[in-house]
């Protein structure tokens, strides 16, 4: 019996500058939705890829002196290694200036042509480059693109016409008939109300303004407008009018376009149009998802966000990035990136809930088993909850991912682990421990946290894929391809090893992370403007001379150093002014070692209010310059003096 197919596909992304992780939210939900799926049995096909073509390709190429072809095969190249990096398990990667893919759209032009629905006609209308789409006059709000808001041009010119209105009732019917079709909800009164219900026009398919793009094949003045081309991939890649046809056969209808709200428009009304003149079937499902926004920090305005994909992966795990993107987009609402908010989803959800839930179960099994997994034994009427909650969570998870909704997978997932934390507590296995009589209780608890590790650990699969499988060998296991482990409770082999590993994620000082991320962020973005502090340190108000006499500055020998306790940064000094030995507490700890402190001139501030820190009273303050990169140097007189000298 031949498996059910499920064909998935990410928009093809268009390679005109940075890759951010907003382009990667799209490709890494596809990704988990893929590994899902193939988990499930399906014959999984997930396609991805680039849209090369067009005007402002043309453009950023001609701009960076190079020719487009050169411009998109570095972008692709880096893109292609992103994908690599967070690990994203695509069948094809379809680039639109693919030899195959051209031939196929020329192929397509011709075809509709040829059938009436394509003709030639002169075109006047506005057009937005940067989105590379035709308004009419009505539908400009402003006399600005009512997509992005920018100026558009006048242009007018003679052009090929695709007969979109003919199709205009069928689409119709086919958004108000199937329900499914295009989601979420909004999206589809969106389409009705705004686009097909006024009325569509033809649709303007060729430009003669540029030449970057798949020419027309019978009349060569003439490139295939940018939209037809790219659309066209999601059949191209799988062969439509190619000589092998297997992959068409196969998987076409798509089970699944993805991507953002942005070009609904595109694939709800032009694609099914394309399609139905081509006479083929329309994808089952199109889905409009929000967008990753990217926020600012509550805690100050001015902080800048990194959103460099590959810089987070590296600070932070791969698995820590996907799992963020996967878990913080709300079902058909924007989500909002900001460095607090991926730190404290870091530390709540992996380190908190899944990394303690790991570290604690696995250092019982060894504390109190020897390290091997004990027998199931039998079940207490307590033990049912979280029984049930594993035994149920597959069938939840496989609605929440039919439905699209990955937050809502995850959600369930942590149930089972926020549920299974709690099942420590109640249970106080190091209570039970120290019981003799209770020591078949004992196997039964830590059996069932055990088995609980491994339903999470196969049910994070699809989605943190090297975290489940670092879960999964703590327990002795390898990675599944299925979900079989799933549909009962006590597999898991008593009498196995268990395998303590490193924390899955480290935990995250996060007001020092902040801090550390504002400063990359900034050097990221080659902003060279230094935090706040830094300015208003160079440019201090003025002061008079009388002011400056009121700093008594004297030069002192240090006597003995010692470091503080529990304080890194700190030295204790002992410091002899004129014979009067004082105590100063100096953060220069990370610069000098107590010793190298001993005997050296130090120029202190000597008539400075006392402060306590650290539980130590410290009656003034040496004088250090610190470099722009924050190391500090202390100030010595420049040749030995006595003791005492004033500084002015
Ligand atoms: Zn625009």
């Amino acid at each position: 019996m031949s498996k059910p197919t499920y064909y998935i596909t990410t928009p093809i992304y268009y390679p005109s500058g940075k890759w951010h992780l907003g382009t990667c939210y799209t490709t890494v939900v596809c990704d988990a939705l893929a590994r899902f799926k193939r988990m499930q049995g399906f014959d999984t096909y997930y396609l991805t890829g680039t849209d090369e073509h067009g005007q402002k390709i043309e453009g950023v190429a001609q701009k960076a002196g190079v020719t487009p072809k050169e411009f998109v095969d570095k972008q692709v190249d880096t893109l292609i290694k992103l994908w690599e990096l967070l690990g994203i398990s695509y069948d094809q990667f379809i680039r639109t200036t693919d030899r195959e893919h051209e031939e196929a759209v020329q192929k397509i032009f011709t075809k509709l042509y040829e059938k009436g629905d394509i003709y030639k006609a002169e075109y006047e209308g506005w057009y937005c480059v940067p989105c590379e789409s035709f308004w009419t006059k009505t539908q400009l709000i402003e006399g600005k693109c009512p997509d992005c808001g920018r100026e558009v041009i006048l242009t007018k010119e003679e052009s090929y016409f695709f007969r979109l209105s003919k199709y205009q009732d069928r689409l119709i019917r086919l958004i108000e008939d199937n329900p499914e079709f295009l989601l979420p909800k909004s999206r589809q009164n969106e389409m009705l109300n705004n686009f097909l219900r006024p009325g569509l026009q033809d649709l303007a398919v060729t430009r003669t303004s540029f030449k970057w793009g798949v020419p027309v094949p019978f009349d060569d003045k003439h490139v295939i407008y940018v939209w037809i081309d790219a659309l066209a991939n999601y059949i191209t890649a799988l062969g439509y009018t190619a000589n092998d046809p297997s992959l068409f056969n196969r998987y076409w209808p798509a089970d699944v376009h993805m991507m953002g709200k942005e070009i609904v428009r595109f694939h709800s009304i032009i694609w099914p149009a394309l399609l139905m003149a081509l006479d083929l079937p329309v994808p089952k499902k199109v889905y409009g998802h929000g967008w990753l926004l990217l926020g600012s920090d509550k805690i100050s305005k001015s902080r800048g966000n990194i959103v460099d994909p590959v810089e987070l992966s590296a600070r932070y795990s791969v698995d820590a990035i996907r799992y963020f993107l996967l878990r913080e987009v709300p079902f058909g609402n924007d989500g909002i990136y900001t460095n607090l908010s991926l730190l404290s989803r870091i530390n709540s959800d992996l380190v908190n809930d899944l990394g303690n839930l790991i570290k604690r179960t696995v250092a019982m099994v060894v504390q109190y088993c020897g390290g091997i997994i004990p027998e199931f034994g039998v079940v207490e009427e307590n033990d049912k909850d979280i029984i049930n909650n594993a035994e149920t969570m597959l069938a939840d998870i496989i609605k929440n991912m039919d439905s699209l909704l990955v937050p809502e997978a995850l959600q369930r997932i942590w149930s089972l682990i926020q549920r299974a934390n709690k099942y420590i507590d109640e249970n106080a296995p190091w209570l039970l421990f120290k019981d003799s009589e209770k020591a078949k209780r004992l196997d039964t608890v830590l059996y069932i946290l055990a088995e609980c590790i491994r339903f999470v650990g196969v049910a994070l699969t699809p989605y943190i894929p090297t975290t489940a499988a670092d879960i999964l060998k703590e327990l002795g296991l390898a990675c599944p391809d299925n979900f079989d482990g799933l549909k009962a409770f006590g597999q898991l082999k008593a009498g196995g090893k268990v395998y303590p590993d490193k924390p899955l994620f480290p935990r995250i000082d996060i007001p020092k992370e902040l801090e550390s991320m504002e400063r990359r962020a900034a050097e990221l973005a080659g902003d060279n403007s230094k935090p706040e502090e830094a300015p208003s340190k160079l440019e201090k108000a003025q002061i008079a001379i009388e002011d400056f006499a009121k700093i008594n500055l004297q030069v002192g020998t240090v006597k003995s150093a010692e470091k503080m306790p529990k304080a890194d940064k700190l030295l204790i000094l002992k410091v002899d002014i004129a014979g009067k030995e004082r105590t100063i507490v100096s953060g220069i700890a990370k610069w000098y070692t107590p010793t190298s402190m001993i005997g050296k001139q130090v120029v202190v501030i000597a008539n400075l209010a006392p402060a306590k820190l650290r539980g130590v009273d410290s009656e003034g303050m040496i004088l250090c310059a610190e470099n722009k990169n924050g190391d500090i140097v202390v100030v010595s007189p420049e040749s030995l003096v006595e003791s005492g000298s004033e500084v002015r």
